[in-house]
């Protein structure tokens, strides 16, 4: 295994042969686009093991892991808790389609944790989560639109897969191919923080509004924590109109405190929730859940259809209730400190080199952008970023070992295993990678 502090070579041989193999079978050479590295260029790392804060590649590279499978490896790689209900679990078999006592644990577990959640139902992503949210309250209030907020992403979901730019309210076009204008035509596209906006369409479409969704604090355009007043006015605005709202902490949720983000918000309390990833401890399980006068909406109990072969499997649901278990006070407490020290090291190292940056938290979720703004509030602040300069910056820590995620839209994520040991390896490969950043230029306007 080559040394992690030594610097890697910019070409990855095994990897590069994987990926030519891959690209001739699965479009663009991967199951999920933001893995290409199409945002930072290069070549994916194909990685074959993890094991607490590491990954390690086909090359044989190691690298301390800030992605941590985009948020669910809260514990770290192969905890031994996780490993051996996974085990367990597995040993009696993978999947039976009918009801099993684990995901009734599971569903406690989500219930006693996060208050408003009075009953909750267990599916296998973070879209399918979503997706049946959206579902229910149109299901339940008899109404079509839904109003997100541009920035904010909640799975692959056809009607929340519009996005406006800048603007007051912006009737979505579908943002991608394949999303027909039916499909986004309920969809209401608002600048996130923004009340005045959310005043304004609740006054005019008020009535036909089934939701609003929203990522609880968004992590999807990089950290973009919500205001005291837009969580205010989201819960009013969608009251007094008879709206629901779903709060989305598939990313927040069991990460950034045991309750996730409502847990740290405390106020807001929303109708519907969803969560994924954590809660899955990296195996496919996630979930929605709410008001149990709402949920009782779902079929069996009432009229909108929901279903899954594999909801609630039950190799999946051992995993992320060992996960859950296992995340006790003393590895929020961690991850709130691991956090606040690196992203401190991250801002030393980039103003040693004058690169022009704000760095936002939500708990211990945090991400980097590299703009000149002050601090970033919605998705038109957050698209201004010196792109080239994240990729230099991505690229030398890559080399150094440190495998950050591959866009400078990401948050960065950090696990119990991410110990002092760990975090002097990431400090240590900054000062290059800060030098790297600076060299590769200012933001064109
Ligand atoms: N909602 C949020 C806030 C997310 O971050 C994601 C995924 O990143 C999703 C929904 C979709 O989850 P999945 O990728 O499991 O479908």
């Amino acid at each position: 295994m080559t040394d992690v502090s030594g610097v890697y070579p910019a070409d990855a041989p095994a990897s590069q042969a994987l990926f030519e193999r891959a690209s001739a079978v699965t479009p663009g050479g991967v199951n999920s686009p933001v893995r290409a590295f199409r945002a930072v260029g290069g070549t994916p790392r194909f990685m074959v093991r993890g094991e607490g804060a590491y990954l390690f590649d086909a090359d044989g590279r190691r690298y301390v892991d800030l992605v941590c499978s985009w948020g669910p490896m809260i514990l770290g790689h192969r905890h031994p808790a996780v490993v051996d209900a996974v085990s367990a679990a597995a040993a009696n078999g993978f999947s039976f389609g009918t009801p099993t006592e684990g995901e009734v644990a599971l569903a406690e577990e989500i219930v006693s944790r996060v208050e408003p959640v009075e009953q909750v139902r267990l599916v296998s992503s973070g879209t399918e989560a979503t997706m049946s949210a959206i579902r229910l309250a149109r299901g339940f209030t008899g109404r079509s639109k839904i109003v997100k907020f541009a920035g904010c992403y909640h799975g692959h979901v056809d009607s929340l897969l519009a996005a406006a730019g800048s603007g007051l309210a912006t009737f979505a076009l579908p943002d991608t191919p394949g999303v027909t204008g039916a499909a986004a035509a309920d969809t209401i596209v608002l600048p996130y923080n923004d009340v005045e906006a959310l005043t304004k369409i609740f006054e005019v479409d008020g009535a036909q509004i089934a939701a609003v969704i929203t990522e609880a604090a968004a992590g999807n355009m990089g950290v973009v924590p919500p205001t005291a007043e837009f969580e205010a006015a989201l819960r009013d605005l969608t009251r007094l109109h008879g709206s629901l709202l779903v709060s989305d902490e598939v990313m927040t949720g069991f990460r950034v405190s045991k309750a996730g983000w409502h847990g740290l918000s405390g106020g807001t309390t929303p109708d519907l929730l969803t969560f994924g990833k954590v809660m899955g401890g990296g195996f496919p399980a996630a979930a929605f859940g709410g008001r149990a006068d709402v949920m009782a909406h779902l079929a069996p109990s009432g009229p909108v259809y929901q279903a899954g072969t594999l909801s609630g499997n039950p190799v999946a649901t051992a995993a992320g209730l060992a996960t859950l278990r296992n995340c006790t006070d003393d590895v929020y407490t961690h991850l709130l400190s691991a956090s606040a020290r690196l992203a401190g090291e991250v801002r030393d190292a980039l103003n040693a080199q004058s690169v022009p940056h704000a760095i936002q938290f939500a708990g211990s979720m945090f991400s980097v952008f590299f703009t000149d703004l002050d601090a970033v509030g919605n998705y038109d602040q957050a698209r201004q970023q010196n792109l080239p300069a994240f990729a230099a910056f991505f690229h030398s820590m890559l080399s150094q070992g440190v495998y950050l995620p591959p866009s400078a839209f990401e948050a960065w994520f950090l696990s119990a295993a991410h110990d002092d040991a760990v975090l002097d390896a990431v400090v240590a490969a900054l000062p290059r990678a800060a030098r790297a950043a600076a060299e590769a230029g200012s933001i064109d306007r």
